[in-house]
């Protein structure tokens, strides 16, 4: 496993201290899978306020479509020949036909009845029941037979910070047979992976981390939990890879829970740091890929600039898709690490 970076300096005068040389460290690293690269940079003490909650909350429940009252009357529903009872129901859970579809078959599902659960509030066995219900929606798509239950697929948008429209804790759950850019990138670099090296990348990774233990934070059920080497998120990135699972569809009860119990315990690590929203994406081979892993990554979202509301996104990330780290992964991973 190479995990290849290229160290950066940069030397500036000091105008507070009679214009004396200050060098300024910065690194480039390359994603060892795919090669993508990630700088670590604009190295600050990873700190933000949390706003007042009441204040941003207040009176976005009174216009929700997902708050019980309304979720029925307001939400669309799917076909018979996709879903029979048009909607899934599961206990103050709903998923419905996602109304601003990004692919032919795309859902969104209610986390709770309640309009708002602060982050560190989730419950391991809420979101393992939420993922449930997508698996079972998943399934039903499965047993048509539908031409897009190809990759299956949940991301989670947590707060407006990580581009959530809706403050109610709601799941994007779809299932496309056009996977996604980095994810199919990812994919085709497994792929190739396997067959230089006849090995499969994503045990390989495990087996180097778990060894090194630099990046590592712990295992729960078959879920190895990671800080990537290479992140995308500005504060890092939580990487979890699920043993012998190569699709979603793979995955048992029993991983939900274990995945779900990772999450909180990343939730619990950025909530000190300040920071309340985050998205998590699932990253899945089709059934049978067996040069693949299951992994989801999970990527706390805040600003450069908090008072401004200026995003953790420039032009960089935005038209270069280059990442920005404000510390190393491997420093970022001892603040994580008590929590698992
Ligand atoms: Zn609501």
């Amino acid at each position: 496993m190479e995990f290849r970076a290229i160290p950066k300096e940069t030397v500036v005068l000091n105008p507070k201290k009679d214009m004396a040389r200050r060098s300024i460290p910065s690194e480039i690293r390359f994603d060892p899978l795919t090669g993508r690269s990630a700088r670590i940079c604009h190295f600050m003490k990873l700190k933000w306020e949390k706003p007042d909650f009441e204040k941003m909350v207040a009176g976005t429940d009174a216009w929700c479509p997902f708050c019980p009252e309304r979720v029925m009357d307001v939400t669309p529903a799917f076909p018979e020949e996709i879903l029979p009872e048009g909607r899934m129901v599961f206990e103050d859970m709903v998923l419905f036909p996602n109304i601003a579809p990004y692919d032919s078959l795309g859902a969104v599902a209610t986390m709770a009845g309640s309009h708002y659960i602060p982050m560190t509030e989730f419950t391991t066995e809420r979101i393992a029941k939420a993922f449930g219900l997508a698996m079972d929606f998943f399934r039903q798509v499965r047993d048509i037979n539908h031409p897009e239950s190809v990759y299956h697929i949940i991301n989670w948008n947590y707060m407006p910070v990580s581009g959530s429209s809706i403050i109610h804790p709601h799941l994007q759950v779809f299932a496309t047979s056009t996977a996604p850019d980095l994810m199919r990138r990812e994919l085709q670099a497994a792929r190739a992976y396997r067959k230089s090296k006849g090995s499969n990348y994503w045990e390989d990774l495990v087996r180097s981390e778990t060894d090194s233990g630099d990046r590592y934070l712990g295992r729960i059920g078959r879920t190895t939990w990671l800080t990537a080497y290479a992140p995308i998120g500005v504060a890092g990135d939580v990487l979890a890879v699920v043993d012998d699972v190569s699709s979603t569809m793979e995955l048992t009860s029993d991983d939900l829970i274990s995945i779900a119990e990772g999450l909180r315990n990343a939730m619990a690590a950025y909530d000190k740091m300040g920071i309340y929203s985050f998205n998590m994406n699932f990253f899945t081979g089709s059934v049978g890929d067996a040069f693949t892993r299951f992994h989801l990554l999970f990527s706390p979202r805040t600003f450069f600039n908090q008072a401004l509301g200026t995003p953790d996104i420039g032009a960089l990330r935005n038209l270069f898709n280059e990442t920005l780290c404000m510390a190393f992964p491997e420093e970022i991973n001892q603040m994580l690490k008590e929590h698992f």
